[in-house]
């Protein structure tokens, strides 16, 4: 029996494909490397010591889905492939509606066909939209989201949770990401934004390598302890091994569920700086700019669920988060090329 895994060779998915195969699960990886490169996967490969099926092939193509749960015997399906700019999703909302939304159904119908029937769904905390305080809590109310990629995300949770309505013996786990960051502490596999990165720790550590000028900080007058955004920052390999206890959680379980992961701390943007400049013993220049558009002043969540039902608790904290992106940017000035 199988884990197949869609999207295994971006950011957070390879990061999750090393602890599963690192525990012994017998794994499936597919991936149409829109966003990611298979130098990853060569990496990934190397990082494991051991061999799994890989298929190059696109969530939306269903013919090519039938093939791999037909050579392969899939039990269950972690599934991060999906599109991830949020201000891409504003210029183009109808490719993430395709491939998302569109792809996520093609998947779930050839899962349907082929007897698998559970999945665990890479969801975000843009799902909690701007009305809801920190701490966020899973069963406050979803759906105010501020553009197309958040409403992807809170999309295809309700239909995952029809999904569950309608056929009793399928299981949906929607672990909802607070801010992914950090690398794998080999330092060979890691975050590789192509282009200018959207998000701040991306971002940083090309400011930190030289690669870029100077941080733009957005906003600096938010009602927070030093006026700057807060958000969640999590290690991706304390992220990654949520999705190890979100496997076993739903091998044992049917119906749909949605878990934060989570640290439960908020930092602001300064905050991240500071942090990165001390664990690194690096400058981080950077100034102060305008508020991002759709941005919240606080986003935190509240992790308690998942340590109650998947006995998952973040173990890594801000400075090995810093030092563990700093590694791999030094390693890697030019990720993966
Ligand atoms: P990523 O872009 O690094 O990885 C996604 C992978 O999916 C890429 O390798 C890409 O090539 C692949 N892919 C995209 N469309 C595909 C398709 N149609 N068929 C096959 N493969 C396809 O992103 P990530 O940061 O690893 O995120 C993984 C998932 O987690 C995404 O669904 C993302 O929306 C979600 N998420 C990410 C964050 C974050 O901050 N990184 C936060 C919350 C949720
Ligand atoms: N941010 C920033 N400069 C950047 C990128 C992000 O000041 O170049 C801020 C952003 O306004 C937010 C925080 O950093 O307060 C995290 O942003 P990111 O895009 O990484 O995550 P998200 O907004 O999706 O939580």
């Amino acid at each position: 029996m199988a884990v197949l895994i869609t999207g295994g060779c971006g950011y957070i998915g390879s990061h999750t494909v090393v602890e599963l195969k690192n525990a012994g699960f017998d794994i499936v990886v597919l991936d149409n490397f829109y966003n990611s490169k298979p130098e990853a996967l060569r990496r990934v490969r190397e990082l494991v010591k051991g061999d799994f099926p890989f298929y190059e092939c696109d969530i939306r193509d269903a013919e090519g889905l039938r093939r791999i749960f037909k050579e392969n015997s899939i039990e269950v399906v972690i599934h991060f492939a999906g599109l991830k700019a949020v201000g891409e999703s504003v210029t183009i909302p109808l490719e993430y509606f395709e491939n998302n939304v569109g792809g996520t159904v093609t998947l779930c119908k050839a899962m349907s066909e082929a007897g698998c029937k559970k999945m665990v769904f890479s969801s975000s905390a843009t799902v909690y939209g701007m009305n809801n305080p920190s701490p966020l809590k899973e069963d406050m109310p979803v759906g105010a989201v501020t553009n197309p990629y958040g409403r992807t995300k809170y999309f295809i949770e309700e239909i995952l949770g029809d999904l569950c309505k309608s056929d009793s013996e399928w299981t949906a786990v929607c672990l909802r990401y607070f801010n992914p960051i950090g690398a794998h502490q080999s330092g060979t596999i890691g975050e590789d934004p192509n282009g200018i990165p959207n998000n701040l720790m991306p971002y940083i550590s090309q400011v930190a390598i030289g690669k870029l000028d100077k941080l733009p900080v957005f906003g600096n007058d938010y009602d927070t302890h030093d006026g700057t955004g807060v958000r969640d920052y999590i290690h991706v390999v304390d992220l990654a091994l949520g999705h190890l206890r979100a496997l076993e959680y739903a091998l044992e379980h049917t119906g749909w569920e949605a878990i934060n992961l989570g640290t439960g701390t908020g930092y602001s943007v300064l905050d991240l700086i500071n942090a990165f400049e001390k664990a690194n013993g690096v400058r981080v220049p950077h100034y102060f700019t305008s508020r991002r558009e759709g941005d919240v002043a606080v986003c935190y969540s509240d992790p308690s669920k998942a340590e109650r039902l998947l006995g998952w608790k973040a173990a890594r904290g801000i400075e090995e988060m810093c030092r563990d992106t700093w590694r791999w940017q030094s390693k890697n000035p030019r990720g993966y090329e």
